[in-house]
């Protein structure tokens, strides 16, 4: 018997295949048939994980696959992988899809499918901007499985005896010469791919037209970053502009080419970032917001559409604290993301109410954490807040292993209300942030924080935690800008 509806999924990773399991949970196959198409190899994968598949926490490929294509269809989910769609008509509620051969972007079979609900859950594209070889062979993306294999492949081939690398002329001292790696941009997935590359053996640099690394900390803080990334043997260059790729006459990549210099590398990874994947979805005419991201309502349906919904990385969320929509693409929004849209078409009633801007990276054992608004967005929703840095350490201090963290946080002025927060420092640092998102979230002051009731023992914390200390100058702080 023929299903009553048919829900049709674009993309076939967190937000799209959350999505679908959810309303599948809900709904049985004579209720909601659930058709997904997704273009690449791989379903339900962990791209979050590919840094540390390359650097060689996680040994497997497969360790990264939440679910299999197969396991989607044993639980009812008609999963076409290989199958990229390629036009939307709203109209006529229908998707026009294309088989591709594995590894092919070409292919003659296409086919329509109707929908009664439609779930856009495209992801977002790495900007590649058009320089001069940026599309050579050994200049690499990170984005997808596909490509963490390319890569992995590349620095196996590039490091064995004989092979396709150049090494640096021995040391002084006849140490070991070693493989140069570039990395081109230092947000956090590339300043996670400098560690997978320092742990692989290479000798790596890391450029950035920024002033500092992580352009999503303050400057300040992002300078904590680029003095330990230096401490660490990696050399960060920013200010750096790259102009170009550099080839061989083999046509691979040999060096990147910045205005000021050229530096040789065996490997090349770009992580500048990404880009909503929306090009459907614009040329159907559904609305995009000045990211170029889809625009939905709290219950994650396109906006001025019934029967279309879109989440994940293809969206703008409402960042609860400047009340503006922006482009954040993280894994942890797309499967809620998913889970919102899946309830909803399965029958439910659920919403995403938002975000407070909360993210957490490493590089070795540096860890790095935001939430809420940096300075220049509070400024540039024309917010008054005073700021205060706080140096304070992870245990105790007299107990063993006790490392030291900064703790930078925004309060607004005359309210107290806290606006942001940001961490850097060593182990048990970065998590920390969860405390300042909570507090965020429940738009307390800073002065309703310093009395947050926290676990203490020495081994955990100070008996002043460090986000505790900072909310305490915080508090200082707008009581005296008055
Ligand atoms: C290296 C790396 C590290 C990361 N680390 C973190 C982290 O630590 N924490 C965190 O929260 N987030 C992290 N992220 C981000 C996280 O992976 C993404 O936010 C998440 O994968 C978004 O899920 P999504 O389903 O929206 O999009 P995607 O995962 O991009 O999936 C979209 C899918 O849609 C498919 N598709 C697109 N267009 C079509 C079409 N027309 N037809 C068929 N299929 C199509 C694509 O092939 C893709 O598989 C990281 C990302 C990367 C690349």
């Amino acid at each position: 018997m023929a299903a009553a509806r048919r829900m049709v999924v674009v993309g076939g990773d967190a937000a799209g295949m959350t999505a679908a399991s959810q309303a599948r949970r809900l709904l049985g196959p004579d209720e909601l048939e659930v058709v997904a198409f997704e273009r690449g190899a791989f379903s339900s994968y962990s791209a979050c994980g590919i840094p540390y598949w390359i650097g060689g926490d996680v040994s497997d490929r497969d360790d990264l696959i939440a679910r299999t294509p197969g396991k989607h269809r044993e639980r009812g989910i008609d999963l076409r992988m290989h199958t990229e769609v390629t036009r939307l008509d709203t109209d006529r509620r229908r998707v026009l899809a294309r088989e591709l051969a594995p590894g092919e972007r070409q292919s003659t079979t296409e086919y329509w499918t109707d929908y009664d609900h439609l779930v856009l859950a495209t992801g977002a594209r790495p900007v590649r901007p058009p320089l001069p070889g940026v599309d050579a062979e050994g200049v690499h993306g990170v984005q997808s499985l596909e490509d963490g294999q390319n890569l992995l492949d590349a620095i196996d081939r590039t490091a064995a005896p004989g092979g396709e690398g150049k090494r640096s002329p021995a040391g002084p001292q006849g140490a070991e010469p070693r493989l140069k790696a570039v990395v081109v941009g230092a947000g956090y997935i590339g300043v996670e791919m400098a560690e997978a590359l320092v742990r692989r053996e290479f000798e790596v640099t890391v450029l950035d037209r920024s002033p500092q690394p992580m352009t999503t900390l303050d400057p300040d803080m992002g300078e904590l970053v680029h003095e330990s990334m230096c401490g660490m043997g990696m050399e960060v260059v920013t200010g750096a502009a790259v102009t170009g790729i550099e080839t061989g006459d083999d046509g691979r990549a040999r060096a990147v080419v910045t205005k000021e210099s050229t530096y040789p590398a065996d490997v090349v990874v770009l992580g500048l970032g990404v880009a909503p994947e929306t090009s459907l979805a614009q040329e159907a005419g559904l609305p995009l917001g000045g990211s170029g991201g889809l625009l939905t309502d709290l219950a994650m349906r396109v906006r001025g559409q019934e029967n279309i919904w879109a989440g994940g990385d293809c969206v703008e969320v409402l960042d609860l604290i400047s009340g503006r929509t922006r482009h954040i693409p993280l894994g942890t929004h797309a499967n809620k993301h998913g889970q919102v849209i899946g309830a909803n078409i399965g029958g439910g009633y659920a919403t995403f109410p938002g975000v407070v801007g909360t993210a957490v990276s490493k590089v070795c054992d540096l860890e790095i954490a935001r939430t809420g608004l940096l300075e220049a967005q509070a400024r540039e929703v024309g917010l008054r807040f005073v700021t205060v840095t706080a140096e304070a350490t992870s245990r105790a201090g007299y107990f063993p292993g006790s490392r030291p963290m900064r703790v930078k946080m925004l309060a607004e002025r005359g309210t107290g209300r806290l606006l942001g927060t940001q961490i850097v420092g060593r182990e048990g640092a970065g998590k920390r942030v969860d405390i300042a998102a909570v507090a965020l979230t429940a738009g307390m002051t800073v002065e309703q924080m310093t009395y947050l009731d926290l676990g203490y023992a020495p081994p955990f914390s100070p008996v002043w935690d460090p986000v505790l200390v900072a909310a305490r100058k915080a508090t200082a702080a707008v009581k005296s800008a008055g």
